[in-house]
């Protein structure tokens, strides 16, 4: 007997903060209908919900990877989109720290400011402390442009939107998708329910840290790119007499790994916190716990710019893992966001190792996808 097969122009797999702004994106532009697959219960409860939730400004990354265009649009856009929704959003600023030891670390830094045009102070050691009383800082680098965002806010509006006009089934995932002449075809597992059979014209991939596997069930070696690697970030909360002692995030020099480094964070309650580590973890190999013996290793490296910062402040807090692709020739990830015709797959999008800064690229993620379908 012929399966039935319900039809959708556009399936979205995934709905953290990188599918739901391309579902909203959907919801406003065109008619098209849309299904989106989550695996969970409800949206946004894997890395969109386990990261610093920083509006980064794009100073870390390669002024000619595909990350620090995202994040450049990405920013702005997401600005006003706080703005217009009422999502809470506070726009403190960075403060990059560095110590006497690090001049040349520090010189390297403030040319590649120079080199993206960014705007900028550097502030001595005196007018560190006025500005950050907490901080210890022989030189510091302030941007004003960053800020930390309500990630959870911004998931539950731009769900709003686009659920308005989109078909959303959680508890879903795919167990199989083929490509038959001009469509794709879905075999959907739903928990508690029957399996569910969808033809959909065009696929997007936005599965985060799965987003590898699904690209080469699909694609088999068609998929051009070298496998997702996993890097886990964990973070420790301050004790509550660290609330809203920290005006700015506040940032060490890069360092030549593909991480940020320990920084301080807080959210909008003003609880401060320290991370995330940067750990590498093999795939489904590992869980969002976080190890209490690392607390030594966060001591250390905050103590050296935190101000009477004590070991017992701090407190096992969150983890998140990154996912991340190595796809170009140098140590450091890029995005990797295609519509696959070239390789023989018309209208199969790939969204894959969208780590950092994908929360603050996902606005123009989302309108650059728009342009395939
Ligand atoms: C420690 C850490 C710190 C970070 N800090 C920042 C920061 O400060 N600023 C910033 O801009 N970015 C930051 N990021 C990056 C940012 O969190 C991510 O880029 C962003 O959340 C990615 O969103 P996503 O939608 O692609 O992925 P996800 O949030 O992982 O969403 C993917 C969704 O797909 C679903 N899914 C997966 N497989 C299937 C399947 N087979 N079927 C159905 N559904 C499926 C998942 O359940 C999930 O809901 C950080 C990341 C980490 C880990």
């Amino acid at each position: 007997m012929a399966q039935k097969h319900i039809e959708f122009d556009i399936t979205i797999i995934g709905a953290g903060v990188v599918g739901l702004s391309i579902a909203k994106t959907l919801a406003e532009q065109g008619k098209l209908s849309v299904l989106v697959i989550e695996k969970n219960e409800s949206f946004g409860q894997e890395t969109s919900s386990r990261n610093s939730e920083v509006i980064h400004s794009g100073i870390f990354n390669h002024i000619d990877s595909i990350k620090y265009q995202f994040c450049v649009k990405g920013e702005k856009l997401l600005y006003d989109f706080c703005d217009q929704n009422k999502v809470w959003v506070n726009q403190c600023g960075k403060m990059i720290v560095s110590g006497k030891h690090e001049q040349n670390n520090f010189e390297n830094f403030v040319h590649t400011l120079e080199e993206k045009e960014f705007n900028f102070d550097i502030l001595n050691s005196q007018q560190t402390q006025k500005l950050e009383p907490s901080i210890l800082s022989d030189q510091s680098i302030l941007i004003n442009n960053s800020g930390i965002v309500d990630s959870h806010g911004l998931m539950n509006q731009l769900y709003r939107i686009s659920s308005n006009h989109h078909t959303y089934i959680f508890g879903s995932t795919p167990v199989e998708i083929t490509k038959e002449n001009e469509q794709y075809h879905l075999t959907i597992q739903r928990k508690h329910q029957e399996i569910e059979h969808i033809k959909s014209r065009v696929i997007i991939n936005a599965a985060g840290l799965q987003s590898y596997k699904i690209a080469h069930h699909i694609m088999g070696e068609a998929l051009q790119i070298p496998t997702m690697q996993f890097y886990k970030g964990s973070y420790f909360s301050l004790s509550p007499q660290w609330t809203n002692k920290f005006n700015r995030l506040i940032y060490s020099l890069p360092s030549d790994n593909d991480s940020l480094g320990v920084h301080v964070g807080f959210d909008s309650t003003g609880k401060s916190k320290l991370g995330p580590d940067y750990e590498h973890v093999e795939d489904d190999a590992w869980d969002y716990s976080v190890d209490v013996q690392s607390k030594k290793k966060f001591y250390a490296l905050a103590k050296n710019y935190i101000k009477d910062l004590d070991i017992t402040d701090l407190h096992p807090d969150y983890a998140g893992v990154r996912p991340k692709l190595f796809y170009s020739s140098n140590q450091f990830s890029d995005f990797y966001i295609q519509e696959e015709s070239e390789n023989g797959y018309p209208n199969l999008i790939n969204l894959i190792g969208i780590d950092s800064p994908g929360l603050t690229s996902c606005l123009s993620i989302g309108e650059y996808v728009y342009k395939f379908v």
